[in-house]
């Protein structure tokens, strides 16, 4: 399997001689198989370059598969610049997360409408077709992926991508869950506390390659919370836990010169005390090379549309907000109405399980601290219910405790996830999907 960088920067292209060695073009990575099947993971402004070299090498049709984490600007502005999409003959698979109420192919061309591009989408002249995605693992010619939900304002995906017994995981766009930061790693407690951070360590484990987020250093992140992205020294961390090989440090901030990633690269080696990890900066232009290991035999046909997991539509479920403090009643109210939600309230522990018995929500968003039950109790009492319906639904907690014996004793009760305050209303509405989402697998289509 051959990795080639055409992109690595976060946010905004940074061409300029200050960004000359690590590259200024925006997220966009070229994966070839050894069966040639061509995977493009984003298409950020790196996608120029990546497409004119397609064209040059003079193959014939050109066919390939773009996975597309989200569509924030730094991972398609290069989409309407990719020049083997202009070629008849070419086809192409476009992958990517299903977005909040709008189809991946609306939100593609809301980039190439006439007042911000000349081309429109439907004059493209290869045959593209588009598949949603939730959470799933899918075949694409000898390539195994596995798609996993991320940590971003904005509904995001990672890639797990396997062929030949090598593992290469593209995450990007996410940061930690927990809002812990521990200042060096703990080689004896390298496990995180919080479900969903041991969740994204499975997602990596025992990876030979992982390319990660790593827009921000620990010193920067405590002013740029929620904003999605990983401060360098905790991707190391995760690493570590996970029993990776190679870590590419990837989507480099926009104000982070060649000099200050050098000194990134060198903060995050210190860090693994025991080593065992090699840690780089992905740099535009670089190429790496994994060698698949057992020969694959191609499978006989590629994976059909309809039988790429598609997410649903979860904008008839109800929720239940819970909260004594009506200020956050109220923002959670304004940032879930528009999505079409059902919205259901209470101020306190009783109420809420009195409703939640009634109503049968599919989520709880639910305070920690209330006058009678606390969130812990009623997430409790949620647990030990005789209907199924209530037993498993996803129940949120509402908290500023962010020390890891609290997120302990939260998982121990049956909490599904935390959301920490103060929040960002992109980020509750993209989490709110995710939880409803993986609630109900089983509506998913085939
Ligand atoms: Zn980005
Ligand atoms: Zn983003």
């Amino acid at each position: 399997m051959r990795i080639r960088f055409w992109g690595t920067r976060g946010s905004l292209a940074k061409p300029g001689p200050s960004t000359i060695r690590y590259g200024g073009n925006t997220s966009c990575v070229e994966v070839r198989a050894d069966d040639g099947t061509l995977i493009i993971l984003d298409c950020g402004t790196g996608a120029h370059d990546l497409g004119r070299s397609l064209v040059a090498s003079g193959e014939r049709p050109i066919r390939g598969h773009l996975l597309i984490t989200h569509t924030h600007w730094d991972h398609i502005q290069g989409f309407p610049f990719f020049a083997p999409l202009f070629i008849q003959g070419n086809e192409w698979d476009v992958h990517a997360p299903q977005g909040l109420g709008q189809r991946l192919e609306d939100t593609l061309a809301g980039q190439m409408e006439y007042a911000y591009f000349p081309v429109t989408l439907g004059e493209l002249g290869a045959t593209i077709r588009y598949h949603e995605l939730s959470e799933s693992i899918f075949d694409l010619g000898t390539v195994q992926v596995t798609a996993r939900y991320l940590n971003h304002p904005g509904i995001a995906l990672g890639f797990r991508l396997e062929a030949g017994g090598i593992a290469v995981v593209y995450a990007t766009d996410h940061e930690p869950h927990s809002r812990h930061q521990p200042e060096a790693a703990d080689p004896a407690q390298l496990l995180p506390v919080h479900r969903e951070d041991q969740r994204h360590v499975e997602f990596l484990a025992g990876a030979d390659l992982v390319i990660h987020d790593a827009q921000y250093t620990l010193e920067e992140y405590p002013s740029k919370l929620s904003w999605g992205h990983s401060p360098a020294e905790l991707a190391v961390d995760f690493a570590l836990a996970a029993g990776v090989k190679r870590l590419a440090l990837f989507h480099h901030d926009p104000l982070r010169d060649d000099e200050a990633i050098d000194r990134l690269v060198e903060r995050c080696r210190q860090r693994t005390v025991a080593g065992g990890l090699d840690i780089f900066a992905a740099a535009e232009g670089q190429t790496i090379e994994l060698a698949e290991r057992q020969a694959v035999a191609p499978r006989a046909a590629r994976q059909t549309e309809s039988s790429i997991t598609k997410g649903v539509g979860a904008a008839s479920a109800t929720i239940l907000l819970v909260d004594d403090d009506p200020d956050i009643v109220r923002l959670l109210t304004m940032t879930l109405r528009p999505e079409g939600f059902r919205l259901l309230s209470a101020s306190d522990g009783n109420a809420a399980l009195e409703i939640a018995r009634a109503e049968r929500p599919d989520l709880l968003l639910l305070d920690w601290n209330m006058p009678g039950r606390n969130g812990l109790e009623v997430c409790r009492t949620l647990r030990s219910e005789s209907d199924p319906d209530l037993r498993d639904v996803p129940v949120v907690l509402l908290t500023a405790h962010v020390e890891a014996e609290d997120t302990a004793a939260g998982f121990a009760a049956g909490v599904t996830d935390y959301v920490t305050k103060p929040f960002k209303p992109a980020h509750i509405r993209s989490r709110v999907q995710v939880w409803l989402r993986r609630r109900r697998p089983e509506a998913e289509g085939t």
